[in-house]
């Protein structure tokens, strides 16, 4: 092994120790700030939801009874958990109190879900958009969470992200 080689494992070795997890505080030993435990103990949505709108069900592989009377304009919602403690108060504290470093932890670990359903075969997008906000709430927030998670998952799945297509007119 190479003095150079030798060295990038160093500080791949250190950046890992050095991840301290977000939920339980422990080291995370892992290339992002969660720990392996609490990422299993995340509540991960399985099958039995329905295949379009990803509320869960007792079944997979079924509509919901709304989405069944008045199919919604979208084809399909992918969902990777359940919207329950933690993943509620990681979004809250997100989208309301600016902690930016938890919403990019979510977003890799969902990019990481989208990356395993593309290589299961799941069409890639052409391009990534972001739900505007409105005027008023930009300036009242200051950011648009949507757009940041586009501008991850951009990088991180190699899809682009086009920010000023869309229009808010209502
Ligand atoms: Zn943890
Ligand atoms: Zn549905």
């Amino acid at each position: 092994m190479n003095c150079q080689l030798k060295l990038k494992k160093l500080v791949y070795n250190w950046s890992l120790v050095n991840q301290i997890c977000a939920l339980c505080g422990a080291t995370a030993l892992q290339p992002y700030a969660l720990c392996e435990p609490c990422e299993q103990q995340l509540p991960w949505l399985d099958d039995d939801h329905c295949s379009r709108c990803a509320l869960p069900l007792a079944m997979a592989g079924m509509e919901c009874g709304q989405c069944n009377r008045r199919p919604p304009a979208f084809e399909r919602v992918l969902a990777p958990w359940h919207f329950t403690f933690p993943v509620d108060t990681l979004i809250s504290r997100f989208k309301h109190n600016r902690q930016w470093p938890l919403g990019r932890l979510m977003a890799e670990i969902a990019g990481h879900a989208l990356s395993h359903h593309y290589a299961e075969g799941l069409p890639r997008p052409d391009v990534l958009l972001a739900v505007p906000l409105t005027r008023r709430r930009l300036r009242e927030r200051g950011f648009n969470q949507a757009a940041m998670l586009a501008r991850w998952w951009s990088r991180q799945l190699a899809v682009p992200f086009v920010e000023h297509l869309l229009v808010r007119t209502r």
